[in-house]
């Protein structure tokens, strides 16, 4: 079943016309990609209710919610900035949402426990949030969205204030957490590597309007239109015999055979992964290859190769 839909959802601004219409499927974990100012927040900000479509529908377990306020929802949201009471401790932001729905104070202590080991805080529970680094606030934040067992939990950049290696780190973890709690998520995020690693179905979205759904790895082999092709990975556009044609760049295949020739004009090394710059007749082309294999090469070689593609 379809745990959220939205309908023909219009909502327009001076110089800004939204126009989406998508679904969500229970336990599903669904991004929503794009650059910056495609709309992504105001698809989020609709869905939780703090902005009004001018028309459509929004159905939550098969019913209208479209009129209702955001804390008629159920749904959790976990912000960029966190968005932690500064004055409570760890233990009562988490516990907020519990707090008010009037629950007993030995079950709060008990889920609020069992959430921390969780989300791996428990050793600063009785911290304030000015204590606390940027990787353990969004973990707070997380679990006091999801403290309250909501239907969606939606989430709006939530790693793009951390550094790289907290952001891969708590990549990871939601990744498990996910898994663990079969939670339905809603992500928005205009950093696809993001996108794909976290999601079962990427919605990329471009100036206010859905340019493709897909699984990533889909979004990845088979963009269909020329916005995907050039937003997801990195893409050669090559004019072959009269035609032009999209390649990626581990589709080049370096070897003394290929029929094509070009000058290495840079390398760099990514992890295990060389990308070379090659000058084909004055056109560049981007060359993907393990670094076990080009090692040996160097800035001006000559080298043969060819497409293969995958
Ligand atoms: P970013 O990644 O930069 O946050 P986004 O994809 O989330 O971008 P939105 O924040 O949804 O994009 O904004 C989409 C467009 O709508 C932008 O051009 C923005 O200026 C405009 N917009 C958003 N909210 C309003 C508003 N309340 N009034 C007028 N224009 C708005």
């Amino acid at each position: 079943m379809n745990k959220l839909e939205l309908l023909s959802v219009r909502k327009s601004f001076e110089n800004f016309e939204l126009d989406v219409g998508f679904s969500v499927k229970e336990n599903e974990f669904i991004s929503i990609l794009g650059p910056s100012g495609s709309g992504k927040t105001t698809t989020l900000h609709i869905i939780a209710g703090f902005v009004n479509p001018d028309s459509g529908k929004i159905i939550k377990n098969g019913e209208d919610i479209t009129s209702l306020p955001p804390s008629k929802r159920n749904m959790g949201i976990v912000f960029q900035d966190y968005a932690l009471f500064p004055y409570l401790d760890v233990f009562n932001n988490i516990a907020f949402g519990l707090k008010v729905k009037g629950i007993s104070s030995k079950e709060v202590k008990q889920k609020v426990i069992g959430i921390a080991e969780k989300m791996n805080i428990l050793k600063i529970i009785y911290k304030h949030p000015d204590q606390l680094s940027g990787g353990e606030k969004q973990r707070v934040a997380l679990a006091r969205a999801m403290i309250v067992e909501p239907d969606i939990l939606l989430m709006d950049e939530p790693l793009s204030s951390l550094d790289a290696k907290i952001r891969a780190e708590l990549m990871e973890e939601l990744k498990i957490f996910h898994r663990q709690t079969n939670a339905t998520i809603v992500y928005i995020t205009h950093d696809q590597s993001e996108a794909m690693y976290l999601s079962d179905r990427i919605i990329l979205i471009n100036n206010g309007k859905i340019d493709q759904v897909d699984t990533p790895i889909a979004l990845y082999k088979r963009p269909k239109t020329s916005f995907a092709k050039a937003f997801i990975g990195k893409m050669n556009r090559l004019d072959l015999g009269g035609k032009e044609i999209y390649i990626r760049p581990e589709e080049i295949v370096i070897g003394e055979n290929g029929e094509l020739v070009g000058i290495i004009k840079e390398i760099v090394f990514i992890e295990g992964v060389a990308e070379i710059k090659v000058d084909m007749n004055g056109k560049e082309i981007l060359i993907r290859e393990l670094v076990r294999k080009v090692e040996h090469f160097k800035v001006g070689d000559k080298i043969h190769f060819s497409i293969e593609r995958r």
